[in-house]
């Protein structure tokens, strides 16, 4: 039965096992590989008490998943929501191996969440609920173990806190033990934009390979955070025009054009994109199907299903988010001729200037943000590139591509390791 035919919400771990083999079936992964590679090597549940500003106690739960490290350290963002569960953490743990496969960087894939909404808490709740967690999380993570950085709801001061935990615990400061920290304490220039360079890198080759002209492309954005924001306010630098945007509130539509550096100060002044003038409100799920030539999601898995993927009217689907379009969605959006460019590769920029921040942390030896920018546009260019050829080859779609890709070189690193003892 495939996850969507499944009653119920969609799970992304059997997402995320399903596109997996789907490339192990085509791969014809050797099946004691496959069992390995199918699961995560490392699942850690804590429960831990935070004291909230009114005296009291409550108890949270969080989330490390370790699930590859054949390659490298684990690396891996860390969620606040309320609905972070352990199978969605399992899920982004797996498709972070891929990712740092595909872009050819030397770590393997984790993933953390802490299930809370972290709009109900104060500041001081938030950096309690952080160093506690961090504290308990401690027992795996570490410059050469595993390297947290930030995702949904998370920033670069979730980061420092993060940072000063573990260096607090082990009496010297550790810069390397995470990314997407502040400037002053070891980050990286161009660390913030990253992932929405990343994929507007990718927009821009999926462009050019398409015949698609950017000047005159109309752009929708669902999820208007770290991803999304920045990746409208790049495509706009493209000469594209933005036409709608969203956030968890709802969002907001004008066929004419949006001010995205006006939107982005709206929603900073009033929580939400919405009310902003001369514009129409609309929801999530509306905003996918509006009339655009490229739509970005940039929030959460799920976004895309069986429901709303013949309703897509955009030529391009550039994933900033993890696991917005589900397997049985891909196959209408390839059959409709929708040129999907897969999370996997799509928003890799992020984990890449991550990659860079960790290497320059360990030398002590900082670049400048053209330096940072240069380094990231050669890796993601060349990833889309080997991504493409993959899909026109072997006649998959760019995620059977990209998937192909990471699954052989992770595959591979594992069998020349050999199975230990
Ligand atoms: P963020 O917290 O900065 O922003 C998330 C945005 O999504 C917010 O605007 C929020 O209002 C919106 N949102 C939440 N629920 C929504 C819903 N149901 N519908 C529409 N919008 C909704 O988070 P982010 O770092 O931008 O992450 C967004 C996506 O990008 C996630 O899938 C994340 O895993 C992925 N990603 C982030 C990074 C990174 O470096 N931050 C890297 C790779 C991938």
């Amino acid at each position: 039965m495939t996850t969507e035919q499944a009653a119920g919400p969609i799970n992304p771990w059997s997402v995320a096992q399903q596109q997996f083999d789907l490339a192990a079936e085509r791969l014809n992964l050797d099946p004691g590989l496959r069992k390995v590679l199918r699961e995560p090597r490392r699942e850690l549940i804590v429960h831990f008490p935070v004291k909230m500003d009114d005296g009291s106690v409550q108890v949270f739960t969080g989330y490390r998943v370790q699930h590859n490290l054949g390659r490298g350290p684990a690396k891996g963002g860390i969620r606040y929501h309320q609905d972070v569960s352990l199978d969605e953490v399992k899920a982004l743990a797996m498709w972070m191996t891929w990712k740092c496969a595909v872009v050819g960087i030397p770590f393997g894939g984790g993933k953390g969440g802490v299930v809370v909404d972290p709009k109900k808490l104060s500041v001081k709740e938030l950096e309690g609920l952080t160093r506690r967690y961090a504290t308990e999380i401690s027992i795996i993570i570490g410059p050469e173990k595993d390297i947290p950085a930030p995702d949904v709801n998370t920033n670069a001061q979730t980061m420092a806190w993060i940072m000063d935990t573990y260096s607090m615990h082990v009496g010297y400061t550790v810069p390397g033990v995470i990314t997407g920290k502040p400037i002053a304490l070891g980050g990286s220039e161009g660390r913030n934009e990253a992932t929405a360079r990343g994929a507007v890198y990718c927009i821009v080759e999926a462009a050019s390979h398409l015949g698609l002209d950017l000047k005159t492309a109309t752009v929708a954005v669902q999820g208007f955070g770290n991803a999304g924001s920045i990746a409208a306010r790049l495509i706009r630098d493209e000469g594209s025009t933005v036409v709608a945007v969203s956030d968890s509130t709802g969002g907001i539509h004008n066929p004419a054009g949006l001010d995205v550096d006006r939107i982005i100060a709206w929603k900073k002044e009033h929580g939400t994109v919405q009310g902003f003038p001369g514009t129409t409100d609309i929801t999530n799920a509306e905003i996918l199907e509006i009339d655009c030539d490229i739509l970005i999601p940039a929030a959460l898995e799920n976004q895309i299903t069986a429901r709303n993927a013949g309703n897509i009217k955009a030529k391009v689907v550039a994933e900033a988010a993890n696991g917005p379009t589900t397997p049985e969605a891909d196959d209408i959006l390839h059959a409709n001729g929708v040129f999907s460019i897969p999370d996997i590769l799509c928003n890799a920029g992020g984990v890449t200037v991550s990659y860079f921040e960790w290497v320059q942390d360990l030398n002590r030896d900082f670049w400048n943000e053209a330096e940072v920018n240069e380094k990231l546009k050669g890796i993601m260019i060349k990833a889309f590139k080997d991504t493409l050829m993959m899909s026109l080859k072997e006649g998959v779609n760019m995620r059977t591509a990209a998937y192909l890709l990471a699954v052989q070189r992770v595959a591979d690193a594992t069998a020349m390791r050999g199975l230990y003892p």
